[in-house]
């Protein structure tokens, strides 16, 4: 008999397993219907050995020092801060919109006290914001809206920004200095050796059982269990008796060039040409070195795997009733961006999941501090994924040279900057 059923092996399922199994003693299965572990932010090697991200591009960055130390049990890290770059009028400038993009753009010279000004001449003023094109016209106004956000938006969401919630581009960042990094969190770090890596840490335990490219509806009746612990559609659970919660996705499409660097940062953004709204290039996240590199476009679409909850306010209603039911079944729990129709970055889900774990043993919160932990899983030797072990990683800059990477050690932040 399991303690617990755990449905979904990504973020939130793992690492409730990990705290139950290793905290709490209990017996743990966990299923997924995908043929991997880590759900969404699942990376592998591809056939020429590039470490690539499935799911697209997934960059760690959290204010959460428990978050980071709880990770920091399962991995080492590389240092590495996370730069944007957007295709905008034949140039490619910073985004989000800083001093440099504001420069490039318009030919200027401006000081960083000139372009709040010019900035501030751009707003439009608003006596309501209620859209998401309200919140960046009264903030950059409309040239530079309709250069970097509105059709991004409308190749993102596939509706326009005036018909969009304010909550959609409720955060759009502008600054009148030089500061080019996408995340200005305290701990911004990626995996050494991948986040599938990292999972395999996490789930290494005699009291987890994992069973993979199954739906947990062909086991539940047969395979006895005391709770459900449910990652999954929240809809899905209760049979879409409400109807369908409405997901925006996308399709990924990779590919392996021959050739060492090609494009000068890790992801540029498209707002206005093609159907797809970014690039990203993988080495520049994994600091892998290999003669080829690989990439992956993003095409947003409205069919497919559910990627990101569309912020409508009929929506957030139709979810509120399946979150009464959902509070109403007696033995399962719901957590994780699917069950609760939440769009949460890796640290929320984490958070979230800690916080339920604290909540199932009875303790008030998660604290690295208070309780015993399991030791630091050995560091495995660097893989460059063709069995050789040999292979080797190192940070790329952006003018396409090399450095060592250099493993951030937990508690320690190479930035002092605030969360957006
Ligand atoms: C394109 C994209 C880029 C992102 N980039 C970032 C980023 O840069 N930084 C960041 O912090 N976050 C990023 N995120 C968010 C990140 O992916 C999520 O925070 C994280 O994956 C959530 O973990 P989870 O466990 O809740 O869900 P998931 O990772 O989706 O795991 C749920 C699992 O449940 C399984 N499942 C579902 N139904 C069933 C069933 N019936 N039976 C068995 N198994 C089932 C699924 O197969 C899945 O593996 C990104 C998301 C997307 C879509």
């Amino acid at each position: 008999m399991f303690d617990y059923l755990i449905v979904g092996a990504g973020f939130a399922g793992s690492v409730l397993a990990e705290r139950l199994a290793t905290q709490q003693n209990k017996k743990v299965l966990i299923v997924d219907t995908r043929n991997h572990i880590g759900g969404n932010a699942y990376d592998h090697y591809n056939e020429d050995g590039i470490l690539v991200h499935k799911y697209g591009p997934h960059i760690f960055h959290t204010n959460s020092r428990d978050v980071f130390e709880y990770l920091s049990l399962f991995t080492e890290w590389r240092r590495y801060e996370h730069r944007v770059l957007a295709s905008v009028d034949g140039q490619l400038v910073p985004i989000p919109i800083n001093l440099d993009t504001i420069n490039k753009l318009y030919g200027l010279k401006l000081t960083a006290f000139e372009v709040e000004e010019f900035l501030a001449s751009l707003a439009e003023t608003k006596d309501y914001i209620r859209t998401s094109e309200d919140v960046v016209v009264s903030k950059v106004g409309r040239e530079l809206y309709e250069k970097f956000f509105r059709n991004y938006t409308r190749k993102q969401w596939g509706v326009d920004p005036s018909e969009l919630d304010k909550s959609v581009t409720a955060r759009v960042p502008t600054r009148t200095n030089r500061d080019d990094r996408y995340f200005t969190d305290t701990y911004q770090a990626m995996p050494l050796h991948g986040y599938t890596r990292m999972f395999e840490q996490m789930l290494a335990h005699p009291n987890i059982k994992i069973m993979l490219n199954t739906d947990y509806r062909e086991i539940q009746d047969v395979i006895p269990y005391k709770e459900m612990i449910y990652t999954g559609p929240v809809d899905g659970f209760f049979d879409y008796c409400y109807g369908k919660l409405p997901y925006r996705s996308l399709e990924f499409k990779h590919e392996t060039l021959n050739e060492e660097v090609h494009q000068p940062q890790a992801v540029i953004n498209y707002p206005n040409e093609h159907l797809y709204t970014r690039v990203t290039e993988f080495k520049y996240l994994t600091g892998q070195e290999h003669l080829k590199t690989s990439i992956v476009y993003e095409y947003p679409q409205a069919e497919g795997d559910p990627y990101y909850p569309v912020p409508r306010p009929e929506n957030a209603e139709l979810y509120k009733q399946y979150k009464a039911l959902a509070d109403a079944e007696p033995g399962v729990h719901f957590v994780g961006r699917l069950a609760t129709y939440k769009y949460y970055n890796m640290d929320q889900v984490v958070a979230q999941a800690l916080a339920l774990h604290a909540q199932l043993s009875n303790r008030s919160s998660w604290h690295p501090r208070e309780e015993s932990l399991p030791a630091k899983q050995p560091v495995v030797p660097m893989s460059n994924g063709n069995g050789n072990g040999n292979g080797s990683f190192k940070a790329v800059s952006s003018n396409g040279s090399s450095r060592s990477a250099t493993p951030v050690a937990a508690g320690k932040t190479e930035t002092n900057g605030k969360s957006r």
